[in-house]
């Protein structure tokens, strides 16, 4: 299971999808998928809308994090385009039925997409508000039997403290789930580490950013920090 950030497809513009990045990311799961590793996304929404931000702007929660999760199909979309675009074959499942555009989440037809050789990309979260798409990513790879969660960031791995405001922050080759929890270290959110540690998968977080990291991490290889 691969999960990625909305803000991740954003490049370097600073709203939205850049077709450039979408299209790097998607070379970069061809790349894996092309030696024989079953390959499932989840992509956030962050770069689109946030429904913490909209209720900071005073819109109900639950329906500003229903937009967040109709921005993460957005994503979606745009990352089976870039796929197709370099003859991969992909699938929607998106938690939210939005059946013009996508499939609905099957478990078990994700599992023969899979399968096949198909990467599955699962779209609008858990399908519920006050949840975020790391907790889907989470919850997606528990159900999906997946070895391993890689979440691809624009940091090589973790870190005490933000490594791009704070040059003294530390980084961590290993942490255990406890360890993120205890210390609320930003790796994901408190119910993602806690799913992951219950179903025993462990977490991978990488730069994304890096050309071939993605497949290099697969392979155990790269700079990543494990969180186990
Ligand atoms: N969201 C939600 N339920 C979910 C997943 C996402 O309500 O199961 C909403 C929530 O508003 C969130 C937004 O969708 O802020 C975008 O997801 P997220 O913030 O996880 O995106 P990322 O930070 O990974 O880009």
């Amino acid at each position: 299971m691969l999960k990625i950030s909305g803000e991740s497809l954003m490049g370097k513009l600073p709203y939205g999808i850049d077709p450039e990045m979408v299209g790097t990311v998607a070379q970069q799961v061809k790349d894996v998928v092309a030696t024989g590793v079953e390959v499932c996304l989840v992509i956030g929404g962050g770069n689109i809308f946030r429904g913490m931000s909209g209720a900071a702007a005073g819109m109900e929660r639950a329906t500003g994090d229903y937009m967040g999760m109709l921005a993460t199909v957005m994503n979606a979309l745009a990352m089976q385009n870039a796929l197709e675009q370099i003859d991969v074959p992909v699938r929607v499942q998106s938690a939210l039925t939005i059946s013009a555009v996508c499939e609905p989440y099957i478990r078990r037809r994700a599992t023969r997409h899979l399968e096949k050789g198909r990467v599955v990309i699962f779209a609008a979260g858990t399908g519920n508000p006050f949840f975020t798409t790391d907790t889907a990513a989470a919850l997606r790879a528990s159900e999906m039997n997946c070895q391993a969660l890689l979440k691809g960031t624009r940091v090589d791995g973790v870190y005490s403290d933000d490594p791009e405001k704070n040059k003294d922050a530390k980084r961590f080759d290993r942490v255990s789930y406890m360890q993120v929890l205890t210390d609320d270290l930003r790796v994901m959110d408190a119910s993602a580490i806690a799913l992951s540690r219950e179903n025993n998968i462990p977490i991978l977080v990488f730069s994304i950013e890096t050309p071939g990291e993605f497949e290099r991490v697969v392979k155990h290889e790269g700079r990543f920090t494990i969180v186990f």
